[in-house]
């Protein structure tokens, strides 16, 4: 078996046994990348010299003692909006080509104190605003089950490049769905954490109050090993919360029994692809045969989560962002006159179609006059959907759900019509304004060879529950590998 087509603990297995050195698997991932990114382009920027030099560093700690996780050494990628000190940070924006970091985000300290290699910086939507990752203004990333697909978003990059065996686990960030709607699309295992369990400290905003990091890796238990590493109190991020456990490697028990399962119908009509239903309900069956209860039931307010999500995350994008202003980051405009015009055309020029549209957005719902009709409604609804999730979860221990309506669609359909792109947002955009932790994964493919994926939501605070029921799931299938990569590259 090759170093790269390890699981993530496999591969830091033996490194920690000294079978495998930092250095090799460092190479490994390299090498890898080399071959893949011509083909996929799932980095915007790789630190091939850091990372070598850094393997050395790891391998020196470890060896004397002095780290010691399960990935100590193993090779990992970073999504391009979590700043890292040192190393170019981009939010595949052109306003901020040229943002080097003085710091690094905690949930990547975390990583690394723990003995992570990172490799490089993922692609994504601009400003993680988008579910193609075509926004980004470095170019898109492909699909690497069909390299005429997008590999979802907005960490199209995370996914692909874990899909494709650049590196052994990566982070994304998820505020409506882009680690758990790539994660699907590529055929991976990602979580977006309850809110506030992993530090927002150096994630670049874009809706605040929505936004979690979270692991995407090639199996359940690469992804509790990952969260087990980033999730942590920190009083940097105001919102972080203090949980009583932090052991989720703990729940990774193939039982399912006496699980409560729900499957709100609501998301069952119009507009759910035939083959992606068929594949969730037959998913849902095998849990149930191993012993869980399945059940339909009425979510409610199903459709008002799409408009709600989109006016709360465009009025925070909108603010957060007004920090990008020729001045104090990135790009500048070569000619201006005057500050106002520097700041207008700074903007126009560094920003892309889609941040420039939800900034807009986001203004006039927050502007005096509309902010009770649009911004405070929304609000409110986004109360009454945590309502009904709570309403579910006296009833279930879990929820079991699409991701999205359907497989990875061809790259360049999506783009020319924002509004149906926004709709394919519907399974798990609700899960961030109720900030649940939500899991997607494998559970088949479908006619075209494309994944499709699963999602599990849980009641805050429950990842484990969610990790027990995918693992659960998991131990019935064979882990698949994309096209290209069975290809060797070729595909
Ligand atoms: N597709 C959603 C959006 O564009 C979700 C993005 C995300 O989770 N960052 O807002």
């Amino acid at each position: 078996m090759s170093i790269m087509s390890m699981t993530a603990v496999e591969l830091g297995s033996k490194i920690r046994k000294r079978e495998i050195s930092v250095e090799e698997a460092v190479k490994a991932s390299l090498a890898q990348v080399k071959k893949m990114e011509v083909k996929v382009h799932s980095f915007v920027t790789v630190d091939e010299e850091g990372a070598l030099k850094r393997a050395q560093k790891v391998q020196k700690l470890i060896d004397e003692g002095l780290i010691s996780g399960p990935l100590a050494g193993v090779p990992a990628a970073v999504k391009d909006n979590l700043c890292t000190a040192g190393l170019r940070t981009t939010c595949s924006s052109k306003i901020l080509e040229n943002f080097v970091p003085s710091y690094t985000a905690e949930a990547v300290q975390c990583l690394e104190r723990s003995g992570a290699v990172i490799i490089g910086k993922t692609n994504m939507d601009e400003f993680a605003m988008g579910s193609t990752t075509e926004t980004s203004y470095y170019g898109v990333t492909k699909n690497p089950w069909n390299l005429e697909h997008v590999p979802g978003g907005s960490s199209g990059g995370s996914c692909a490049a874990a899909a494709a065996e650049e590196c052994s686990y990566a982070l994304g960030s998820d505020t409506g769905g882009s680690i758990r709607q790539p994660s699907s699309f590529c055929g991976v295992v990602g979580i977006k954490p309850t809110y506030g369990t992993v530090s927002r400290y150096g994630l670049i905003a874009y809706a605040s109050s929505l936004d979690q990091i979270g692991p995407i890796a090639r199996n359940v238990t690469d992804c509790a090993a990952v969260l087990e590493m980033i999730a942590a109190h920190d009083v940097k991020d105001s919102t972080s919360v203090p949980r009583k456990s932090y052991d989720f490697m703990g729940a990774l028990v193939d039982d399912v029994r006496g699980l409560r399962i729900g499957i709100p119908q609501d998301y069952f009509t119009e507009g759910l692809d035939e083959e992606v239903k068929e594949h969730i309900l037959s998913a849902a069956k095998v849990l149930e045969e191993r012993g869980a209860s399945v059940e339909m039931f009425d979510l409610s307010l199903v459709q008002y989560a799409v408009p709600a999500y989109y006016v709360i995350a465009c009025a925070e994008a909108g603010s957060n962002l007004s920090r990008f202003d020729g001045v104090k980051y990135g790009y500048r405009a070569g000619h201006y006159e005057g500050l106002h015009d520097m700041y207008k055309r700074s903007r126009s020029e560094g920003f892309g179609a889609e941040v420039k549209r939800r900034i807009m957005l986001g203004s006039f719902v927050l502007s005096s006059g509309y902010y009770d009709a649009y911004y405070l409604k929304a609000l409110k609804t986004k109360a009454l959907i945590k309502q009904a999730f709570d309403k579910a979860f006296e009833k279930y221990d879990i929820i079991a759900a699409p991701v999205s309506p359907s497989a990875a669609p061809k790259l360049g359909k999506s783009l020319s019509d924002p509004l149906k792109m926004y709709l394919s947002d519907i399974y798990t955009i609700s899960v961030n304004l109720a900030g649940l932790p939500g899991i997607s994964i494998p559970v088949g493919t479908n006619k075209e060879g494309l994944p499709v994926g699963m999602q599990l939501i849980g009641n805050c605070y429950e990842e484990r529950k969610l990790l027990r029921a995918a693992y659960t799931f998991e131990q019935t299938r064979v882990y698949e590998r994309p096209g290209v990569v069975k290809m060797g590259g070729e595909a």
